[in-house]
């Protein structure tokens, strides 16, 4: 079975899919965590960002490896820390806007996906990367409430830094931030992550046959 939990930055996606993945027994998959990977190594080799020919080879020659511990590596260097600077908050939507990078990380998403059950956690999992997901979730909470989340994450940045990245961040992902018309709307705000899994395991059960 595939879980997909989509929506925009800071509406508690990471935080509530590996929790729902650990209470499941799932396996967990970070598919920002591979554009995030993809952009940190274009940045370390000098690539320009505006190439998506030269970003799709990249991407097609250097596979991102997420593994069961959480850690992320690209090119043989473990990454999992660096990709969440906010450089990389930056600069990641310049590189997945591009449609031939989105169609090496959606063939690598899939396969991984669909070996065996999973939670997948992205921006358009239940739209295209797994459009017949039997469980499909979109995530929001009001722009307020992101950005203090986010600042809980990144304590070094400014609240107004950190709201612009937001705003810019959204902007540029908003096409491929359309919830899928079948997916259960949740909208965060003010609830905990133990209420957001519970919702969210009971939409499972009931897929799963008794
Ligand atoms: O979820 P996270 O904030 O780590 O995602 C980082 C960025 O990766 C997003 O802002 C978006 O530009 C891109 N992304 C995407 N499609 C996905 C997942 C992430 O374009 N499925």
């Amino acid at each position: 079975m595939i879980v997909a939990i989509d929506g925009p930055a800071g509406a508690g996606k990471s935080t509530v899919a590996r929790r729902l993945a650990e209470r499941l027994g799932f396996r967990y998959l970070d598919t920002g965590a591979m554009y995030r990977a993809l952009t940190w190594l274009a940045m370390y080799r000098g690539l320009a960002l505006d190439q998506g020919d030269r970003l799709a080879e990249l991407a097609e020659q250097h596979p991102v490896e997420l593994s069961e511990t959480g850690r992320v590596s690209i090119g043989g260097i473990d990454v999992t820390a660096s990709i969440r600077e906010s450089r990389v908050d930056r600069l990641v939507p310049v590189v997945a806007r591009h449609p031939n990078v989105r169609a090496v990380m959606r063939r690598r998403q899939r396969e991984l996906a669909e070996a065996g059950n999973a939670v997948v956690e992205g921006r358009d999992i239940g739209t295209v990367v797994a459009p017949r997901a039997e469980v499909k979730v979109y995530l929001v909470a009001d722009r307020a409430e992101r950005a203090r989340r986010r600042m809980a994450e990144r304590p070094g940045i400014g609240a107004d830094a950190l709201a612009t990245d937001l705003r810019l961040r959204d902007e540029s992902d908003a096409a491929r931030m359309q919830p899928a018309p079948d997916a259960e709307l949740i909208d965060t705000t003010g609830l905990e992550v133990e209420d957001v899994v519970a919702r969210i395991e009971d939409l499972v059960r009931a897929r799963q046959p008794a």
